[in-house]
């Protein structure tokens, strides 16, 4: 757990939709959506950021991208989605508890993040 918002989240102290959730991480819209399909995946493990992640961590990560790909079937986007992880302030970082970016329904041809 952690005292972020996606902490409050997986631990359902802050109440939110989970669209998918196994024993490793939930998955939920993202309140300000990017794209007609912006989805986050939380582990329910609070890891701040991607950097942070120990040797341990890997199989989880890999339950991460497992389960990305599971939601975006059950969103039907599973052909056309992007995934993002924004690791540090720099690099657009807001909430401190490690999560994957699902975006999709809207064209990436122009190479636009
Ligand atoms: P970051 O910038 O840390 O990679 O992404 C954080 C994302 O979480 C942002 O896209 C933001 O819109 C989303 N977000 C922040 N607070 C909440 C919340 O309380 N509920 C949901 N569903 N999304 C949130």
């Amino acid at each position: 757990m952690s005292d972020t918002i996606f902490g409050k989240i997986v631990a359902g102290e802050v109440p939110a939709e989970f669209i998918y959730e196994d024993e490793h991480c939930v998955a939920i819209h993202d309140i300000s959506p990017q794209a007609p399909v912006h989805v986050l995946v939380i582990p329910r493990k609070a890891i701040p950021k991607l950097a942070d992640a120990a040797e341990e961590d890997g199989e989880l990560l890999g339950q991460l991208m497992l389960a990305a790909g599971r939601v975006a079937r059950q969103l039907g986007v599973d052909d056309a989605f992007r995934l993002i992880v924004n690791n540090g302030e720099g690099a657009g970082q807001t909430v401190f508890h490690l999560h994957l970016h699902i975006i999709a329904g809207r064209s990436f041809a122009e190479g636009r993040m």
